[in-house]
């Protein structure tokens, strides 16, 4: 494809990607004072999607070192949960009108009983005691924003969607081709589906985009892509290359099924459900745990009871990728009660499935980019003068909560990279471009082995003492000493 160049001027960096991660670092290079970049979106316009993200002590940290106005303004722009010192009698007493529950600040795992068997703090200062760092729920769409407006506007530009990188040897850079009227955008990875469409089929033919639709190309010095688990740039670079298998993400073997809301409760069932697993919890998972030893808890369903305005509900399942295929409505409900009857689910919680709206289910099957590869691989998070971040990196099932927080450690370590690499004026310097790149990845890869094993298999889960070390290794980490060895 012959795209005309509309710009002649040369970027230090183009991020691909305005969502948490390019943004974070963008956000980064300009506190650095790298100032020269751009970040472009395929979004036409930014407008509310996403789902709640929960940012940790790790993810926090992160961001705070990237640029602590940008920790404080996601801090600010945050959902805050009511402080509330409600003693165990109080959470299980009977609810009636008379005594209503009260905002809990914990999110509560139970059995299938209703017993709790692991709760954990909502609240940001109970965090920060423990791991140095608090946490906050946000959504994605209000994190982006924060970030995006803590930019100048004219370095965020939406509307371009990059179907094309080009390392240029003779021009010392990277070219980056966008398109701008794009009919659809095309996900099949990443969305919320309600099964009616294919998504498949609405993935653009890169080939057979006219020349009209092409709008600008861009050139950098570096080039990094956040675009997301869809990646399109890690497409490119993968496609004649032996790490071609990485190219797309691949299933992870869970799915979800979500009902954003139950509107007609019958009263006797609504207060079963408060008095046996709401308890005042505005969110809580209930698991069957004895099944849970016998199996593995990766290999158990698990049901998030959300209590917000309404009951809505997140089922995560382990099952195979085309038990969900072409399902909506009435059949995902049924795909629901059919597993948690095989779980053995309470009556309540199969009957508030049973009266979900089919208008209201949505499905999702969650892919991952496998972080673990074979020691003689080459290197898969980068080319030449191009870097992977984020999901588009090594995104994953959000079982953990890791995903967005795992970026924001990216953000740090990329910034802190480019940063020396702008020091010592080393943008035409390609070994010492390659060398940080190989750091990023010989840094980030193994933890990121960890994490996604840890998100796959549960193995937190499984023990107090399992959930308090992973506690440890995920969220009290000291940056200092990462950021010391990234600046040697
Ligand atoms: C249900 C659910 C719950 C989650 N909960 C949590 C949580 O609690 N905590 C947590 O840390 N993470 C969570 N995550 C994961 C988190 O949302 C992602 O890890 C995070 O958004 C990744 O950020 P990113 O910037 O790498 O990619 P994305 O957020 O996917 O952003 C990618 C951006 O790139 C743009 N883009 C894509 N392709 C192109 C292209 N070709 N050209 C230009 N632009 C392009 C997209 O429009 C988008 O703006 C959850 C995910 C799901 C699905």
């Amino acid at each position: 494809m012959n795209i005309p160049h509309s710009q002649n001027k040369i970027y230090d960096v183009v991020i691909v990607g305005a969502g948490p991660v390019g943004l974070a670092t963008a956000i980064g290079l300009r506190k650095r004072g790298i100032d020269n970049i751009l970040v472009i979106d395929q979004a036409r316009a930014f407008r509310q999607v996403g789902q709640v993200v929960d940012l940790l002590p790790n993810g926090l940290k992160a961001l705070k070192y990237v640029d602590p106005n940008a920790y404080e303004a996601v801090k600010t722009a945050s959902l805050t949960f009511v402080n509330s010192q409600q003693s165990d009698d109080e959470k299980t007493a009977k609810v009636t009108d008379k005594n209503p529950p009260k905002p809990s600040q914990e999110w509560v795992s139970r059995n299938l009983q209703g017993k709790m068997v692991r709760s954990f703090s909502l609240s940001f200062d109970a965090w920060f005691k423990s791991y140095g760092e608090g946490r906050v729920s946000i959504s994605w769409y209000d994190l982006q924003t924060t970030l995006r407006k803590l930019l100048p506007e004219d370095q965020v530009k939406p509307n371009h969607r990059c179907i094309n990188v080009v390392d240029e040897p003779e021009s010392g850079c990277v070219r980056l081709d966008c398109i701008s009227d794009a009919s659809a955008e095309a996900n099949p990875y990443a969305y919320w589906a309600d099964g009616q469409k294919d998504h498949e089929t609405l993935s653009p033919n890169l080939d057979s985009v006219s020349q009209q639709s092409v709008t600008k190309s861009f050139r950098a010095k570096i080039a990094v892509a956040a675009d997301g688990i869809n990646s399109t740039v890690r497409r490119v670079i993968y496609a004649d290359s032996s790490s071609q298998t990485f190219a797309k993400p691949e299933y992870s073997g869970f799915a979800a099924i979500y009902c954003r809301e139950v509107p007609s409760i019958p009263n006797e069932l609504r207060s079963h459900l408060e008095e046996k697993f709401f308890a005042g919890s505005p969110i809580l998972t209930v698991t069957n745990y004895e099944l849970a030893s016998e199996r593995a808890f990766s290999k158990c369903p698990r049901i998030l009871l959300i209590n917000r305005q309404s009951i809505g509900y997140l089922l995560h399942l382990p099952v195979p990728l085309n038990s969900l295929q072409g399902k909506s409505g009435n059949d995902l409900i049924n795909l629901a009660l059919q597993e948690l009857e095989k779980a053995s689910f309470p009556d309540e919680i199969k009957q508030l499935v049973q009266l979900s709206p089919p208008e209201n289910m949505l499905q999702r099957p969650y892919y991952i980019h496998r972080a673990a590869v074979d020691e003689n691989m080459p290197l898969a998070w980068s080319a030449g003068r191009i870097i992977l971040v984020g999901d588009a990196a090594h995104g994953m099932p959000p079982f953990m909560a890791q995903g967005a927080n795992q970026g924001l450690e990216d953000a740090m370590t990329v910034t802190t990279l480019i940063n020396n690499i702008a020091k010592a004026n080393y943008w035409d310097h390609k070994q010492a471009i390659a060398t940080a790149f190989k750091k990023y990845e010989r840094l980030r890869r193994p933890f990121m082995e960890y994490i996604q094993e840890a998100t796959l298999t549960q193995f937190p889960n499984s023990s107090d003492k399992q959930w308090q070390q992973y506690s440890q290794e995920v969220y009290t980490r000291n940056f200092d000493q990462v950021i010391a060895e990234l600046t040697v």
